[in-house]
Parts: C-alpha cells; structure tokens; sequence
C-alpha cells in the first residue's frame, strides 16, 4: 500500500518512520529540507511537493501544527484533495479546532473523498514507539480502513463518532489532564505548607479519593514519580505551549457549544501566564513553579 506523510516534526518524523518499518510504501514531504532528510534516511521515499507525495497514494496522512495548516494543505494552499488519486482515504492526525476538522472532511466528500480526524494521545515517545493512543472520528467504513495503518502507529484506537468527534475527544481530554494538574499542584503546595512532605501526602492521596493520573503517573511535586519532568526541573515532557494550545482549542469550541467550563476558563489562563513569563517551554507540569510563586 502507498501512504503519502505530510508533516514529518517531532510527532509525524517518527510515525511516518514506523510506517516505512511496518512494509508501507511511504512518500514523506515537509517544508523542512532536513525534517525530509531524516525520514529518507528512515526509509521513507523523498515527497518534493505535497502534490507529488500524495499523486499515488492510497492512504494521505498528515501531521500538521494547527487548522490553518490543515485547510492550506488539503485545499488550496498545497491541494492534497486537487491531487490525490480517485479512492484514497485522508487520514488528519494534527490536533485541530472541531470546525477546521469537519469543513475538511465536508471538502474532501464533495471530491468524493473519505477522510478521518484521528488525533493523537502520547507525546513524542510514545509516536517513536508507536504506543500512540488514536481517537478517530469519522464514518464506521472510514475508521475500518484507517484501522489497519493506525495500528502500526499506536497501540489504542478508538472510534469516536462522526466527523471531528476524533477532535472533540481529544481536546475535552486534554482540558481534563490540564485541570488536574493544576489542582493536584494547588493539593501538594497546600499539604507541604501544612507540614506534609510531599512523598507521604503523595503514598496517602494516591490510595485516596484524591487520586489521578496526573498525581500517580506525573506527579508536579518533584519526589514520589521518579520519571516524571518535576525530577528533571520541568524539562518536557508536554510542553506548557501545547497544553495552552489544547486549552485554547477547548475554549473556543465550548464557547461555540455554549459548555459552561468555568475550569477549563481558569486552567487556560494559568498556563498563559507560564508563556507570558517566558516559560511555556517547560512540561506543562511545571505550573507547580506558578502555584508555588517561584516562576
Ligand atoms: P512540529 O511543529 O514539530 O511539526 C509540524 C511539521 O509540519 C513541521 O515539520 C512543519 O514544517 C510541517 N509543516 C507545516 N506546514 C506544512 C506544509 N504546508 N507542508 C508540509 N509540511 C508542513 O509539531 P509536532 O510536535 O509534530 O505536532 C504535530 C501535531 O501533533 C500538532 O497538532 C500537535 O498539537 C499534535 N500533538 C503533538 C504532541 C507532542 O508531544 N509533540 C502530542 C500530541 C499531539
């Protein structure tokens, strides 16, 4: 089967890689001369231009930064859907706002063409991996077909519904993990203020009520989680940028759906503090330094 990659950055260079290893035939294009480089030496074909990388491919999948980049590259910016051979299924595994996500699946069906959203869960390594976590939306004929290449990328893939359902899920996740990592930060700093040292409050809130993943697999007090950013001062990680991104995207489709997310409203506006100090490079577990006032 031939897949034309586009987008090959820190996410879509190692997915389109694991592609190449799984026996895919795979035309990789990016912007970046060296991003294209990294993934011939990977096992990718060289894609000169995104009309060339998709010409004959029967899957399209791209890795892009945000929906301006998505409906530039199918429509008529780069103009995968002008390109792309009669057949081919798109598959969109950019993190996009719901609107952007749909309106390209509606202009890739009117060409007659079937497209997925299918956001990924799993940073870099897990894309290296390829333990990625799949959220697809989309039609159930669609996701069958998705399927089988998305396996070779990810280990969990999940029909979300129809189109941009993929998106929905990911970014109502994501608002969540954000959320609690702010109130798990508030939960430690408040504790240690109290006298707890953070590892027994974290042995007595991790078998308690208080338990989450962003405490029992991220913890942002440096300590009880050998693995997690807080022991290596908040290196990413998730970087607080993507994770002000992703509370952005949930913002504005919740103002859209008319979802009171008066939490969400909050988390957002801590995590832009972290950028506007400059710091939105750290883990986005590095909100603990804000809460802490040590930013
Ligand atoms: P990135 O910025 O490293 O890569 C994006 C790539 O797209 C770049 O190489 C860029 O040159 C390329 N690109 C942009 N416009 C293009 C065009 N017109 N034609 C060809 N290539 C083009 O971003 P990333 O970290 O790989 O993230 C990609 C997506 O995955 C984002 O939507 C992000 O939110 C999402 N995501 C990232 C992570 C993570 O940990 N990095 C985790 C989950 C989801």
């Amino acid at each position: 089967m031939k897949i034309g990659f586009i987008g090959l950055g820190n996410m879509g260079g190692p997915m389109a890689s694991n592609l190449a290893k799984a026996g895919f035939d795979v035309t990789a294009t990016d912007l970046s001369a060296d991003a294209v480089d990294r993934a011939v030496d990977a096992g990718c074909r060289r894609g000169e231009s995104v009309a060339a990388a998709v010409g004959d491919a029967d899957v399209v999948v791209s890795m892009l930064p945000a929906g301006a980049h998505v409906r530039s590259v199918y429509g008529d910016g780069y103009g995968v859907i002008a390109n792309a051979k009669e057949g081919a299924l798109f598959i969109d595994s950019s993190t996009i706002d719901v609107d952007s996500a749909r309106d390209v699946v509606a202009a890739a069906a009117e060409k007659g063409f079937v497209m997925v959203d299918a956001p990924v869960s799993g940073g870099v390594a897990a894309a290296s991996a390829g333990t990625l976590t799949f959220m697809v939306g989309g039609e159930a004929d669609a996701f069958a077909r998705a399927k089988p290449v998305l396996e070779k990328m990810g280990k969990n893939i999940f029909h979300a519904g129809g189109a941009g359902n993929g998106q929905a899920a990911k970014i109502a996740n994501n608002m969540l993990l954000g959320i609690t990592m702010i109130a798990t930060c508030e939960a430690f700093n408040l504790a240690e203020k109290l006298g707890l040292d953070a590892q027994t409050f974290f042995d007595i809130s991790s078998t308690a009520s208080g338990q989450s993943w962003s405490m029992t697999s991220y913890c942002p007090a440096p300590g009880p989680v050998p693995a997690a950013p807080s022991n290596r001062d908040y290196q990413p990680g998730f970087a607080a940028a993507m994770m002000l991104k992703d509370m952005r995207l949930a913002q504005g489709a919740a103002h859209k759906a008319k979802a009171a997310t008066p939490l969400g409203a909050q988390a957002e506006a801590l995590y832009a503090l972290m950028e506007s100090a400059g710091k939105d490079d750290l883990d986005f577990s590095g909100v603990m330094k804000l809460i802490r006032g040590d930013l």
